[in-house]
């Protein structure tokens, strides 16, 4: 670009989700101000973190500016707080993408779906992260001075007031990087002090790996203050997970989570280790106490940073660690891969496949301690992030059992829809002899609970555990045992709790059995297809009738999954079960007319499926048959 170049000045509207933003940003986030630097102060160390980066293969972008170093610098007279870095900086692109938009995925529907009482909630902000423009909670106004690139000519100037539009033009920047400069409102004024600034930066970036410095004044050798200053470095510097563990305050890792995840909550907790050996790096790992609202999305990023000998690399190393455990925070050290690691290197390479591993098993011991020591608190990160956890066996065959072993559902055990109850807790409740771990898959908790299939469950005193998610039945076809017990639906043929009848009961079974013989033949011949087989059953207590698929075949859940997935689905073949000892049942046995007899099949099949599917396939053929039984009686 030449000297003569015009500025380019041109005025431009935020979008709108920013607006929004702004406001909720200003009103919820009023009485902790402070922030506000931490932000800058942690977008400032991103873009050192990345200039770095980017210099391992380029590195003339080093040239002049000297080390890399965050310095604040306020002047009383103007009103002004400057934060400058010599990081990466941003072209006039950059500028507009990222101080003009919010590029996260979700924005809107997160916005759309605020309510006015919502919205004043800073929790709610909070798992949105506030970043860079929370400089508006102090500031009336902000410009922001950058450049990327070697070329002085490359400057970009913006300006807001934060109230819808900004302005944005080039200039001539000799330096490297980015200043940032707060006009500061009345509110703002507490930070133009240079006592209330140190204790601010070494509260929130004593974690920073590079300096953060202060001009102040030069002291004289007897301690007073002269008129001479300098930059003074104010923070540790020294990149938090290098530290001994046991040097580190609960509350450095929790702003150090912050800064990491750009999460404006604490962690729930988290993991920090050193391995050396065959295998050398450092890994500091967090779980959130929030999900993120778009966190049943697959492709949602992964919240984990790579360095290479404290060297940034990238964000988002999804190699890293499985997509059942993306919502896991923090970066992982290493010291054995190379400085100039790609996406591409990490897809197969030996290191990653350990570091991914190793991370694994952290995550999953650390889940494990949780559940084993504070029940309530692990019910929590269920509430979270269990949907997730749920993707696992099929993800991450290795740690199956750990992964079952950490996974909650309702059960007939207790009366809430809670899911608390685990794999591990329900077989020590087993029943005598029982050898296998019952579940029923429902659409819902109330049609679960109030399934027929669970009748004889209640009567012989057996758990069964109810899922109720999606995912359930999907992940039941990736689990077949757990700790030597086998998994068995409740509405599979392959059920029988006969074991924990007496010898008579088996006997008049039996007779029963015979007795219905024909009664089974009749219906048979009737549904001809339309059912792969009929049979009497003595599970049930009341119903008259349910219906049942073979161990093998696609349950109803499945079946439902996929059509709503809008695949096409074989019809799936039930197996039709008549109770006995009901009373409708005896009716139908006993009735000669083989048209009236058809109507009393329609029915109690009709009835069965409707329980399963909630829904059956011909609405006008069930109701003609109930009217007619109903006028004849
Ligand atoms: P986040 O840090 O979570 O990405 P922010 O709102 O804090 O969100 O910042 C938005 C983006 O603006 C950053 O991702 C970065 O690309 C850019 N940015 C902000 N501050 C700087 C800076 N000092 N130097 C370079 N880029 C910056
Ligand atoms: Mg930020």
């Amino acid at each position: 670009m030449s000297e003569m170049a015009t500025k380019n000045k041109e005025t431009r509207g935020f979008q709108s989700e920013v607006k929004q933003l702004l406001n909720l940003m200003v009103h919820s986030l009023y009485s902790n101000k402070e922030i506000f630097l931490r932000e800058l102060i942690s977008n400032a160390s991103d873009a050192s973190d990345k200039l770095r980066f980017r210099a391992l293969s380029n590195p003339e972008l080093y040239q002049g500016d000297g080390d890399l170093k965050v310095k604040l610098s306020f002047d009383k007279i103007t009103n002004t707080l400057t934060v400058s870095d010599n990081g990466i900086g941003m072209s006039r692109n950059d500028v507009i993408e990222h101080l003009g938009t919010i590029a996260k995925s979700g924005t809107s529907e997160f916005f759309s779906n605020l309510s006015e009482e919502q919205s004043k909630n800073s929790q709610l902000i909070g798992q949105f992260g506030v970043g860079f423009y929370s400089a508006f909670i102090v500031a009336d106004s902000v410009t922001v001075r950058t450049r990327s690139g070697l070329s002085s000519n490359n400057g970009v100037e913006w300006h807001s007031s934060g109230e819808g539009e900004y302005t944005i033009e080039n200039i001539i920047k000799e330096s490297r990087g980015t200043d940032v400069i707060l006009h500061m409102r009345e509110e703002g004024k507490e930070f133009l002090n240079e006592w209330r600034l140190r204790e601010v930066i070494s509260k929130y970036s004593d974690h920073i790996s590079i300096p953060v410095c202060m001009m102040t004044k030069v002291k004289d050798k007897k301690g007073q203050e002269t008129e001479k200053t300098e930059w003074e470095q104010i923070n540790k510097a020294q990149a938090l997970w290098t530290r001994n563990k046991s040097d580190i305050k609960e509350e450095e890792y929790k702003e150090f989570y912050k800064h990491v995840s750009h999460d404006f909550s604490d962690p729930m907790l988290w993991s920090h280790n050193r391995v050396e050996g065959k295998n050398d790096y450092t890994s500091l790992l967090y779980i959130p106490s929030k999900a993120p609202w778009d966190m049943m999305n697959r492709e949602h990023k992964s919240g984990l940073k790579l360095y290479v000998q404290r060297v940034f690399i990238m964000d988002d190393a999804k190699q890293l660690i499985p997509a059942y455990l993306r919502f896991v925070r923090g970066l992982i050290d290493s010291n054995d891969l190379p400085l100039n690691v790609s996406r591409e290197i990490l897809q197969d390479n030996k290191v990653t496949q350990s570091l991914r591993s190793a991370c694994t098993k952290r995550i999953l011991a650390l889940l494990e301690n949780l559940a084993n020591n504070d029940a309530e608190k692990y019910q929590k990160f269920w509430q979270e992030f269990g949907m997730v956890m749920k993707e696992g066996p099929a993800e991450d065959l290795v740690n199956k059992e750990k992964i079952a072993g950490l996974l909650r559902f309702s059960s007939t055990k207790s009366d809430s829809s809670k899911q608390t109850v685990g794999f591990l807790s329900y077989i020590d409740r087993m029943k005598e002899g029982q050898d296998k771990i019952y579940y029923l898959t429902a659409d819902n908790y109330v049609t679960a609970k109030s399934s027929p299939h669970l009748e004889q469950f209640h009567a012989k005193g057996i758990e069964v555990i109810l899922m109720v998610n999606r995912i359930d039945e999907w992940l039941m076809n990736h689990l077949t045992e757990f700790n030597g017990k086998k998994f068995q639906s409740i509405t599979k043929s392959g059920l029988d709790l006969s074991q924990f009848d007496d010898k008579t009961k088996q006997e008049k079974h039996k007779e029963t059995e015979e007795e219905f013989k024909s009664v089974i033949e009749r219906i048979k011949e009737y549904l001809g297809d339309r059912v792969k087989e009929v049979r009497i059953t003595f599970k049930l207590a009341t119903t008259p009738a349910v219906v049942v698929t073979d161990d093998f075949e696609m349950g109803t859940q499945m079946s439902k999954l996929l059509e709503s997935a809008g695949q096409e689905v074989p019809k799936v073949k039930y197996i039709f079960e008549i109770n006995p000892k009901n009373e409708l049942v005896k009716c139908m046995a006993d009735e000669p007319d083989e048209r009236i007899f058809s109507y009393w099949v329609e029915v109690l099949l009709g009835q069965a499926m409707l329980t399963e599917r909630g829904s059956i396939e011909d609405p006008s053929k069930f109701l003609v048959a109930i009217n007619t039984l109903i006028v004849k009686t």
